[in-house]
């Protein structure tokens, strides 16, 4: 008996639930020969474009913080939902109708998984892999993540896309701390650069002492970089994509938060704060955000250099930085003395 039209069947289902494109991988070629692979890409152009209810399960990281007037860290939109778990969470819902023979064992749902997740995706021409390293869709750019399900049938592999990048170079330009490459150097078609010890959002995570040219570089990002994005033509107009099916939105934070409030509190009671959204990840040391919260800080001249601070919590937030100086930690006493010199 013929099998059901499954491609047709998850594509319609997947896009019903917000996914903005979806594509068929054979699993051979990623050590799963009696499977194929359906690879979709997940908007997150994050702001509060889907009228449903929005709900991270931990209302205190909805809270909203008075931030006015203080000094903030920001979030970039990529982080400020818990989009994996979202996408996990509507692709259970696609596979509960789609594959109704099917026992839960017999397929796997994945994002963020150790499955080689952008080559998978390129090599089934949900997009191709830009200079920045990352997917780059047609429908949205590389504003989005990526999500899929491992299937217990074959389906015929998608095309790749054709094209990519060409002479572009605007990310190698944009990142700051040149984690892409030299933007005077001449590049072959389809070469690649990326210095992982240069880059910013790598640093993100990790509670280590950084490179002094991304200590230096920081910005005032809490968590998230997203210069390279930011320049790339493919994500212009891109922002607005998605007419999101309603549904639970998972993890909201706000764009940016206090740094007096990130660092008032323990890693523990920050760690309970996050919980649920993309910053509660087990990966994420929430002394690296407290180290990121301080370095924000500092982007924006923590110390009174004559003219006056900038925010009403200056005062607070210098002996607040002194205190983690203090501790002697390594990472923290490197962020506290930038901000405290005003370098
Ligand atoms: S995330 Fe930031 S630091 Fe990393 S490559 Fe992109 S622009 Fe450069
Ligand atoms: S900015 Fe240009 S070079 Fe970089 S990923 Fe986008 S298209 Fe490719």
């Amino acid at each position: 008996m013929a099998l059901p039209d499954y491609r047709s069947i998850l594509t319609h289902l997947a896009t019903d639930q917000g996914f903005s494109a979806v594509r068929f991988a054979d699993g051979g070629p990623f050590g799963m020969p009696e499977n194929s692979i359906m690879i979709a890409a997940f908007p997150c152009t994050t702001e509060d474009e889907v009228s449903a209810p929005a709900s991270s399960g931990n209302t205190s990281a909805e809270e909203s913080l008075n931030g006015e007037g203080a000094c903030v860290a920001a979030i970039a939109p990529f982080a400020r939902r818990n989009y994996y778990r979202e996408a996990v969470g509507r692709l259970k819902s696609v596979a509960k109708t789609a594959l109704t023979g099917f026992s839960s064992g017999d397929f796997r749902i994945f994002s963020n998984s150790t499955l080689s997740e952008k080559s998978i995706a390129s090599s089934a021409g949900l997009g191709f892999i830009g200079k920045n390293g990352l997917l780059t869709t047609i429908e949205c750019g590389s504003l989005c993540i990526l999500a899929g399900i491992v299937l217990p049938f074959p389906v015929t592999n998608d095309a790749p896309v054709a094209g990519g990048c060409g002479s572009c170079r605007s990310c190698v330009e944009a990142c700051p701390t040149g984690a892409l490459g030299d933007p005077a150097a001449k590049r072959g078609e389809g070469e690649r650069i990326f210095i992982r010890e240069r880059c910013i959002q790598y640093w993100a995570s990790r509670f280590e002492v950084l490179p002094e040219a991304v200590a230096s570089r920081w910005g005032n990002r809490l968590y998230g970089c997203t210069a390279c994005q930011d320049a790339c033509p493919f994500n212009r107009e891109k922002a607005e994509f998605p007419r999101r099916a309603r549904g639970p939105v998972t993890g909201k934070l706000d764009k940016a938060l206090p740094v007096s409030f990130l660092l008032g509190k323990t890693a523990e009671e920050l760690g309970a704060f996050f919980r649920g959204t993309a910053l509660g990840m087990k990966w994420i040391e929430k002394t690296a955000l407290q180290r990121n919260a301080i370095l924000a800080a500092a982007s924006r001249t923590l110390v009174d250099r004559g003219a006056g601070a900038e925010w009403r919590d200056a005062e607070n937030l210098a002996a607040l930085v002194a205190v983690f100086r203090d501790t002697g930690l390594a990472p923290f006493v490197q962020a506290a003395e930038i901000a405290l010199s005003g370098r």
